[in-house]
Order: C-alpha cells, then sequence, then structure tokens
C-alpha cells in the first residue's frame, strides 16, 4: 500500500541535537540543470583535493582536449587534474584560489565554442572490473569528492577487508543547495550504476540511499529504478541539519557510531555523497573523467536566474553570475559563498574558479550577512551551542582554551572530532565566532604536531 507523504516524514529517521534551518531549496529545486556557455578561459588549479598539489604535465602553448590530464603526481594521496576545456595552455602559474591563498594552475584558452559534452562510450565489462582496476581508474581520472575537501575517492575505497555495507548521501541538508538532488532525479541510472561499482570495490551486499524527505521525487526515483534489486533500498531521512554529515547520516540509518577519531569503515560501512556516486559511474563505466560539475547558483531573492547548471572545472565565479545576468559591479557589500551557507568558504575575489568540490555559489545580501566584529565576545554560558553540537562536544569550553592560546587542553574534549557544521557559531546568542575559533585550535594542533 503506498505510503502518504506525513507518514514518510513522521517515520523518517535522524539522528539527536542538530538544528533545524530555514531550507530555502524552493529557488532552485524545480530548476533542471543548465548547460552554461562555454567560458572564454578556464583556470584549473594543481589542488582541488586533500592532499599534496600535483605537478602541471603542460606547458603554455600546448593544446588540449576537455578530458586530458594537465597536472598529476606519482603519489598514492594524489588525483590526476584534468583540461576542462578544449582549446590551448596559455598560463601555467599561481592563481587566486578565493580563500586568500594563491594555487599553481593551469590556465586554458577556450578553443571550441561547442557547448555539447564529448560524447563517451560504454566501457566494455566494466561491472566485472576488480578492486585494483576501479581504484586506478578513480585516481587516473580525477574522482574526489565532491561535497566537501575533496577527499581521494580511490584512498577512500582502497578497503583490505570487506565492508557489508554503502550509504549513498542524498540528504544535501544545507540550506540552498539542490545540485545532488538534481542529480539524483536526472542522473539517476548514474547515482545507481555508481552505487553497483562501490560495492563491487569495497565486497558491499547491501547499499542504503539516506535522502531527506524534502526530495519526495528523488525518493520515489530511487525506489522506482532500485525496485528489483533486493541490495540496495531507499530510507527517508529526517530534514534536519547536519543530516549529510556521514557520522550523523550513519547513526540516523544504521544507530551505530564509530568508535572516538574512528571512520565509518570500522561500523562496517562507507559513506559517499550522491554526486560522487554518479562521478564514479561516469570515469568507469563511461571513461569520463571529472572535469565539470552542478552547481547551485542561488541567494535570497539576490539572484533572478537562480538555478542548477553544468560548468567546467576552473570556471571563474565572476564568469558564473556573470552570464546569469548578476553583475560584479552590483555586488558592494555582499558576501560570495563558494558552497553552503553553514560550510562555504566566503571567497576574497570573483575569480576564484569553481573546482571539484564546489557545490554551489550563494550570492548573500547585506542584509542577511551576520555582524563581524574586530573582537570576540565572551561565552555568557547560555549552552545553546552544548546543546545543539551533533557530536555531543563542548564548543564552548573548547573555543576558550583556544582563545587562551592552550588548544592542548582541549585534546582531551575531543576538539579532533568536530565535523565544522558551524552550528555552535550560528546558535550563539552572543555572536562568537565560535566554530572559527575550533577549527583555529586543530590547526594549531596539527602544526604543532608536525
Ligand atoms: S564544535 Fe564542531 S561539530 Fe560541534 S557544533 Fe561546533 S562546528 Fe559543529
Ligand atoms: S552559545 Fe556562545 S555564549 Fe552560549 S555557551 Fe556557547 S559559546 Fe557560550
Amino acid at each position: 500500500m503506498p505510503v502518504s507523504t506525513s507518514e514518510v516524514k513522521r517515520r523518517a529517521k535522524t539522528f539527536q541535537r542538530g538544528i533545524d534551518l530555514p531550507h530555502n531549496k524552493h529557488y532552485t529545486d524545480g530548476k533542471a540543470v543548465e548547460r552554461l556557455p562555454l567560458p572564454p578561459f578556464v583556470v584549473v588549479p594543481l589542488r582541488q583535493h586533500a592532499g599534496e598539489t600535483v605537478e602541471p604535465t603542460v606547458k603554455p602553448g600546448d593544446h588540449v582536449s576537455a578530458g586530458d590530464v594537465v597536472g598529476d603526481l606519482d603519489d598514492r594521496w594524489c588525483s590526476a587534474v584534468h583540461a576542462s576545456v578544449t582549446g590551448v595552455v596559455s598560463e601555467v602559474e599561481p592563481r587566486p584560489f578565493g580563500d586568500g591563498t594563491m594555487v599553481p594552475s593551469v590556465v586554458i584558452r577556450t578553443t571550441e565554442q561547442s557547448r555539447e559534452a564529448p560524447a563517451f562510450a560504454e566501457r566494455a565489462g566494466w561491472q566485472d572490473l576488480d578492486q585494483q582496476t576501479i581504484l586506478g581508474i578513480l585516481k587516473d581520472f580525477g574522482i574526489v569528492g565532491m561535497a566537501g575537501a575533496g577527499f581521494p575517492t580511490h584512498i577512500n575505497l582502497a578497503v583490505r577487508s570487506k565492508i557489508p555495507m554503502l550509504i549513498v548521501n542524498g540528504a544535501e541538508c544545507e540550506p540552498f543547495l539542490t545540485s545532488d538532488h538534481r542529480t539524483m532525479i536526472e542522473r539517476t541510472d548514474a547515482v545507481i550504476g555508481g552505487a553497483e561499482i562501490i560495492m563491487r570495490c569495497i565486497g558491499a551486499d547491501r547499499c542504503v540511499f539516506g535522502v531527506e524527505t524534502n526530495k519526495p521525487d528523488a525518493i520515489e526515483v530511487l525506489r522506482d529504478k532500485t525496485r528489483n534489486n533486493p541490495a540496495m533500498e531507499v530510507v527517508p531521512v529526517a530534514v534536519k541539519y547536519p543530516q549529510g554529515y556521514k557520522k550523523t547520516l550513519l547513526r540516523a540509518i544504521t544507530g551505530k557510531d564509530p568508535p572516538l577519531g574512528g571512520r565509518s569503515s570500522d561500523v562496517g560501512c562507507i559513506v559517499r555523497n550522491a554526486s560522487t556516486t554518479a562521478a564514479i559511474y561516469e570515469a568507469v563505466a563511461l571513461g569520463k573523467p571529472l572535469y565539470e560539475r552542478v552547481i547551485t547558483v542561488s541567494g535570497p531573492g539576490s539572484v533572478e536566474r537562480c538555478g542548477n547548471y553544468l560548468v567546467p572545472v576552473g570556471t571563474t565565479i565572476r564568469y558564473v553570475l556573470e552570464s546569469i545576468g548578476v553583475r560584479a559591479e552590483d555586488l558592494d557589500g555582499y558576501k560570495i559563498i563558494r558552497g553552503g551557507p553553514m560550510t562555504g568558504l566566503a571567497v576574497d575575489t570573483l575569480d576564484a574558479p569553481v573546482v571539484k568540490p564546489t557545490t554551489g555559489i550563494l550570492v548573500m545580501p547585506p542584509s542577511a550577512i551576520q555582524p563581524q566584529h574586530e573582537w570576540i565576545n565572551p561565552c555568557i554560558r547560555c549552552s545553546a551551542c552544548v546543546n545543539h553540537c551533533p557530536v555531543g562536544l563542548y564548543p564552548n569550553e573548547i573555543s576558550q582554551f583556544v582563545e587562551a592560546g592552550t588548544p592542548e587542553a582541549a585534546e582531551g574534549l575531543h576538539i579532533r572530532e568536530c565535523c565544522e557544521c558551524a552550528i555552535c557559531s550560528y546558535v550563539c546568542p552572543n555572536y562568537r565566532p565560535v566554530t572559527h575559533l575550533v577549527m583555529e585550535g586543530k590547526a594549531m594542533l596539527r602544526q604543532r604536531s608536525r
């Protein structure tokens, strides 16, 4: 018997603490993915993943086609980088990344203005590839996590013993973002095909698609297409932030928590984001490197043509915004965020590029920006951050240790477990930059342990 929408919501699985945020998905969740006209040039950073910067394999004057390797390194922790347009390499030099740093990049002037994606033929026998072959393809085709820090996927999936369960993360819990949502309903076969490849790679015999209940069309199409596969199940999860953090999703679906400092694989599970799963299918089955991606462009009433756009990696934020009618000169006082409003980066230049983990570009008007002070307000011991921290930390105490310059004292409070969800800053009534302090403390500890 069909289950009603309200019943699906009532039964949806969830986790403790966290917060309810205004979703603001309505700006773009009904907008089908559109391919933007190709930019006149792209700036492809040679570091788009967690790990070492790769070495350029091209030089100025070289002709490249979309999908050609332009950077690589013989290092297990690296992921290859590819040309995202067909054109001529004009520069290989450091370019602004958007976070105040300069990153070695390959600049390619587009010579072919075709808007059509190159056709990729299905690789014969892709369903039978063994783990080592799959991992090699993922490294060479530049597959990294597309929703976070860009961790190389071939490292995540290099398990030595069988992991019984795969969770495909379709929660997409950050407000405004809908690129995973559109991927699940427009490239459903790729998401399911990618899940089959991961299951084969890690030896899993069960796959769960965890999707927030505010995406009923994605739940329906995934259920419809996996109906005849007893190893696959779609589990609606409650709309709550940060439902998409892998450990909260794992807890919501399985009720299990990895040990402190541990990983989801310690409790027999691997969690992969839906867009990454689709990219895995395209690399392994179709031979397509990761050189373009879908991003959501949105904001609270600030973008007329907000939507979901397919763009080459390396397209500048300036070009994306201008292509949809947002003029740079009209953005005085606005904050431009690469990613979601909670975990994204407020870029310091519109010349920053879209990179593999970029889920969206948000245009936040001055009225939507929290006031910033040069000083740090004191903690008033309200405990709001403690009550909402999804990991169960004491962000109030941790932040005070970091302020005092003694992050080591926060180690006993498990500072390293922080998932950087930004809830503690969001709920703090005294506008303390709690998340920033916790992240700073983690960075100080990393530095001091070198
Ligand atoms: S301490 Fe970390 S995990 Fe906890 S609320 Fe703050 S940012 Fe999120
Ligand atoms: S929310 Fe802010 S004021 Fe309240 S306990 Fe946490 S840090 Fe202190």
